[in-house]
């Protein structure tokens, strides 16, 4: 006890052995002790219950009263709730300041956010912005299923999905299809989840205006490199054997500027793509191709094996497909010394079909794999040079492999060599006509 409550407490001890002294002294003159007694007993019980009743009084009543400055229990008992009801009074106003100040950082965002309750999907609450990029509105939109006021997104199945929902990119605003939003879903405790969407119209213009830019430059170029590139043919490197190793130079130059600028327009095609064709790709004509390829890029240098364990086709665009499987095996065939092997397998797996390119060649540090399909990422430029590389390729097969809902895994080992493999889905397996398995053309 604080020395404070201990004074207080022996202080209306004291008062009571003071008043049944009183009471005994006044009962042994009177000579009725026990009445004396009784009587005194009988008061001071009254007067302890006057004081509880003034203490429930002042605990339920709104009103501040003065405390009593006495020293006796009683008072330092009302002093101790008083100080109490301060303390949480304090918090609680402490509490209410800093929830409205986060409640007013969450409605100053400019990003929409929307609070949704996890089993119900229905809106909790959502700010500012949420108005003006997803048109949702006060307070008629508080309790209702977002799935269904946001019905042009689309989004229940993408809500249903909780804590695997990928972002949703470049959607169309509900306000304005001119706005363009991608949406998370954050789901932040076990009933509540956050759905954030941001306007990225000005990123996505830019991208565009890049886009566009850079299809345009490679266009551009394209006419005066073919010019270049014919007349430098049209020289012949005997009537003057000394501009031979000038002359062979550019013509290796020209080839590569011509490739790249080649790339870049077929990168920028396929960026510009939504979706890709739906044919039948003969997977056993287009295995085919790729071993002819491989063995005219290796010239011998080379072992090439293929191999089809699955027996079906795929449905894609061949053209398309075909320039990213060449492209694993042009890169197999570059960065693996002479004496290498070069396997090109199509097998099912449990979730799909998988065409892998896997060579013995120098391998690829692991530090460099989670960025390799970046455009003109190159783990060596040398070698990439020398062996004739855009550093483009696997950005290439990147967007295809994107087109067609499959992706490429890349494991590798330096100094024994890598494995490029794409997985595509079930869905995009299809039975063999066995009158397609000829060569393709
Ligand atoms: P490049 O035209 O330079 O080959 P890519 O985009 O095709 O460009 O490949 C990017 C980089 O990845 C290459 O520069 C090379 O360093 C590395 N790489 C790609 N394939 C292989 C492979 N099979 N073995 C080793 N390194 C590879």
């Amino acid at each position: 006890m604080p020395p404070r409550s201990r004074s207080a407490w022996t202080r209306t001890l004291g008062q009571l052995v003071l008043v049944l002294a009183a009471a005994l002294f006044t009962g042994l003159v009177l000579g009725q002790v026990w009445l004396a007694l009784a009587l005194a007993a009988l008061g001071v019980v009254a007067w302890h219950y006057w004081r509880l009743r003034r203490v429930l009084a002042r605990l339920t009543s709104r009103q501040r009263q003065p405390i009593a400055s006495g020293e006796g229990v009683w008072n330092e008992l009302e002093r101790q709730l008083r100080a109490n009801q301060e303390n949480m009074r304090a918090r609680k106003r402490r509490l209410v300041a800093m929830l409205r100040a986060y409640r007013a950082v969450a409605a100053a965002l400019p990003d929409a956010v929307i609070v949704v309750e996890r089993n119900t999907q229905r809106v909790q609450w959502f700010n500012a912005a949420a108005t003006g990029l997803l048109g949702l509105r006060y307070p008629g939109d508080i309790g209702q299923p977002l799935g269904e006021r946001l019905r042009t997104l689309q989004i229940s199945h993408w809500l249903a999905a909780g804590r695997n929902a990928e972002p949703l990119l470049d959607a169309p605003s509900p306000t304005s299809s001119d706005i363009r939003l991608n949406l998370r879903l954050i789901p932040y405790s076990e009933d509540l989840w956050l759905v954030v969407a941001r306007d990225v119209t000005k990123m996505m213009r830019l991208e565009q205006v890049r886009r566009d830019f850079v299809a345009n430059v490679s266009h551009e170029l394209r006419t005066p490199l073919t010019v270049v590139h014919g007349y430098l043919d049209m020289l012949d490197p005997q009537e003057h054997p000394e501009w031979a190793p000038m002359l062979s130079e550019m013509q290796l130059q020209s080839q590569r500027m011509t490739q790249l600028v080649e790339d870049l327009l077929t990168l920028s095609r396929l960026e510009a793509q939504e979706g890709i064709d739906s044919e039948t790709v003969a997977m056993g004509s287009m295995l085919s191709t790729l071993r002819r390829e491989a063995e005219a890029l290796s010239q011998g240098r080379h072992v090439v094996t293929v191999e089809d364990a699955a027996g079906v086709d795929l449905r894609g665009s061949t053209k398309e497909l075909h320039s990213a499987f060449s492209n694993l095996v042009s890169n197999a065939v570059r960065y693996t010394p002479a004496g290498g092997t070069i396997a090109i397998r199509l097998a099912r797996d449990d979730d799909g079909l998988v065409l892998s390119v896997r060579d013995s060649g120098f391998g690829i540090p692991a530090a460099h794999l989670p960025r390799l399909t970046e455009r003109f990422y190159r783990v060596s430029t040398s070698r990439s040079r020398e062996s004739g590389g855009t550093g483009l390729g696997l950005a290439i097969v990147k967007h295809v492999l994107n087109l067609h809902h499959a992706r490429l895994e890349i494991a590798s080992e330096v100094g024994r060599g890598s494995l490029f493999s794409c997985h595509f889905g079930a869905e995009r397996i299809e039975a063999r006509d066995p009158t397609t398995s000829g060569a393709m053309p």
